[in-house]
């Protein structure tokens, strides 16, 4: 499986394997691409610092990495929005506004600081959305099965019983707060299944798996 997809309003959701290397390689990332036809220059990443900042991006961005943010959302039709993970939570959306889309990385330290609130806010107040209307897809991460987590992170999220953090489960109920119901969870685990994806936590990797929105 060289990568997995979904087809959804005019969008197309696509988050790559490990099969077709490290899409932080830029050689290898437009080989990539290039094999579906996808033009390099349209695509648009993030810094991915671990914050809860949002950025609104356009045809000025073509080809660049947006500085300081974890979340980009664009009304451009050409560009292409890019998550680099080994682990962390690609989250994409699709709205029924062709034009409209967003992708954002959600670890667990954004999760609590507020990357979803503030994605969501911004499509809702600066960009009108009716929410109920989006689809969201959650891309490969690390899941329950094999994120523990320490004591720190369990007190922030209240974590019961055991040691295990269930980031999708956590997004999802924050979503449903915005009435968001139709999310596509591809449930694949970076952790465990090593064959598919690199993990950070596996193998301290600086390789990245890509998760796109166009
Ligand atoms: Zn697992």
């Amino acid at each position: 499986m060289r990568f997995v997809s979904k087809e959804t309003f005019s969008h197309k959701y696509l988050t790559t394997t490990k099969i077709v290397g490290n899409m932080k390689d830029k050689l290898v990332r437009s080989a990539f691409l290039d094999s579906l036809k996808l033009d390099p220059i349209n695509l648009v990443v993030a810094t991915q610092v671990h914050s809860t900042n949002v950025r609104i991006v356009d045809a000025s961005n073509k080809g660049a990495v947006v500085d300081d943010c974890d979340g980009m959302i664009t009304t451009n039709k050409e560009l292409m929005l890019g998550i680099y993970t080994a682990d962390c939570v690609p989250l994409l959306v699709s709205a029924e506004n062709e034009e409209l889309k967003a992708a954002v990385h959600v670890g667990w330290r954004g999760l609590y600081d507020g990357i979803i609130e503030n994605t969501f806010e911004l499509l809702k107040d600066g960009f009108c959305v009716n929410l109920g209307k989006v689809k969201v897809f959650i891309g490969p991460h690390i899941r329950s099965c094999c994120y523990e987590v320490n004591r720190e992170v369990k007190d922030k999220f209240g974590t019961k019983l055991n040691d295990k953090l269930d980031l999708s489960e956590i997004i999802c109920s924050k979503l449903s707060k915005f009435g968001i119901t139709d999310i596509f969870d591809v449930k694949l685990c970076t952790f465990h299944m090593e064959d598919l994806f690199f993990s950070y936590r596996r193998t301290k990797c600086v390789e990245r798996i890509m998760s796109v929105i166009m």
